[in-house]
């Protein structure tokens, strides 16, 4: 089956949920505020837009989802004051693919409405708020009508799965024990899914538009960095369950990621060559993978370590069971995450845990 068709970040509000297991994303996405508000604010003085029309790709169900949209009305909020201005009225779309749990995020708006009213006055607004079920790799909205793109934690994944990846036995994603072939097809296929990406955008924005985007990345120009690490280990956990016999060795090596950490340079590389953006600013930070995890003591501590692991394998499967579950059934998830902690737990003991972060600004040419 297509990934687009079964991908979606885990349903609901329980314990295996996206929306109880995206603090990870979050400090992200609190890492990117300042190039956020610094970009929105510069297009909002400069276009003075009397409705601002504001998209989020890859927006999914949870505390997140309205987090950024709700800091985006914060800072233009601010703004008018300062200037002494009225505040526009705001148009947001929240997009995502169909699986989404749209519903969800449809159940808080009454909620986040009423608060708005409360904190802002009645004179604020309007601000409407639209579900967008649709692929960020088609297009998703009429000619020059989005002044603000954003998508945090989104466009690493990519539209397919890489075609002529058949030799990546054994492992899920890149890793140093794969021939050439498997490290060029997943290159080949991130810049073609952000190539498009872009120009699909580029139709879309309007004239003066800005567009910032976080997604996972890399130090170094080596595609096998500690970054994919966690995917590695998933590698390791999957292969423990092919050699007990809980899944078939066949099912792992079909098995491949439809995700790519970029560098630096490959993400430059891309925009240049697709040319409808500046790229007015980089910038890479790390978050780590548990955000209580910061003083040394705690790190000593084989309790803690374990505490974190569970923390760690709880955020992957809340982010890729529905592609797992599809391809080698709901019943071996619970064995996978189980093994796939202790190989956490272990890593943890050796050294820390970081997810590599990039950010960028761009402005349509
Ligand atoms: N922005 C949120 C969610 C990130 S999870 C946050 O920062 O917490 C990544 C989301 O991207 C998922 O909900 C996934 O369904 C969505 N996604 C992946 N590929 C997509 C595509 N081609 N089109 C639209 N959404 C996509």
């Amino acid at each position: 089956m297509e990934v687009q068709q079964i991908f979606h970040m885990n349903w609901g509000n329980g314990e295996t949920s996206y929306a109880c297991n995206s603090i990870l994303q979050k400090l992200v996405i609190n890492m990117a505020k300042p190039v956020v508000i610094g970009s929105i604010s510069d297009l909002y003085t400069t276009n003075l837009p009397r409705c601002l029309r504001i998209a989020d790709l890859g927006c999914s169900s949870g505390p997140n989802t309205l987090l950024v949209i709700s800091e985006i009305i914060e800072a233009i909020d601010e703004t008018c004051h300062e200037l002494k201005l009225s505040t526009p009225e705001f148009q947001v779309f929240l997009n995502d693919l169909p699986s989404n749990d749209f519903n969800n995020i449809f159940k808080t708006l009454p909620a986040f409405y009423e608060q708005l009213k409360k904190e802002k006055g009645e004179k604020f607004g309007p601000c409407s708020i639209t579900g967008l079920p649709g692929s960020f790799y088609d297009r998703l909205f009429p000619s020059n009508s989005i002044d603000f793109f954003h998508s945090s934690n989104s466009v690493h994944w990519l539209s397919q799965v890489p075609s002529m990846i058949e030799n990546n036995k054994g492992n899920i994603y890149l890793a140093r024990t794969n021939p050439p072939s498997v490290v060029k097809a997943y290159l080949e296929q991130f810049q073609k899914d952000f190539s498009l990406f872009l120009s699909l955008r580029a139709k879309e924005i309007t004239s003066g538009g800005r567009m910032v985007l976080t997604l996972v990345g890399r130090r170094s120009e080596d595609p096998f960095g500690k970054e994919s690490y966690p995917w590695e280990q998933l590698s390791k956990s999957l292969n423990d369950l092919a050699s007990k016999g809980f899944i078939e060795e066949a099912k792992l090596d079909s098995f491949n990621m439809p995700y790519y950490i970029s560098s630096r340079k490959e993400l430059e590389g891309i925009i240049c060559a697709e040319g409808s953006f500046y790229l007015d600013q980089f910038e890479i930070f790390d978050v780590n993978w548990d955000a209580s995890d910061d003083d040394a003591d705690n790190k000593e501590c084989t309790f803690n370590r374990f505490i974190t692991a569970q923390k760690v394998a709880q955020y992957v499967r809340a982010v890729i069971e529905s592609l797992l579950a599809c391809h080698f059934g709901d019943v071996v998830m619970d064995v996978l995450f189980n093994r796939y902690m202790e190989y956490v737990t272990d890593h943890l003991s050796k050294e820390e845990g970081k997810l590599t972060s990039i950010v960028i600004s761009l402005r349509g040419k």
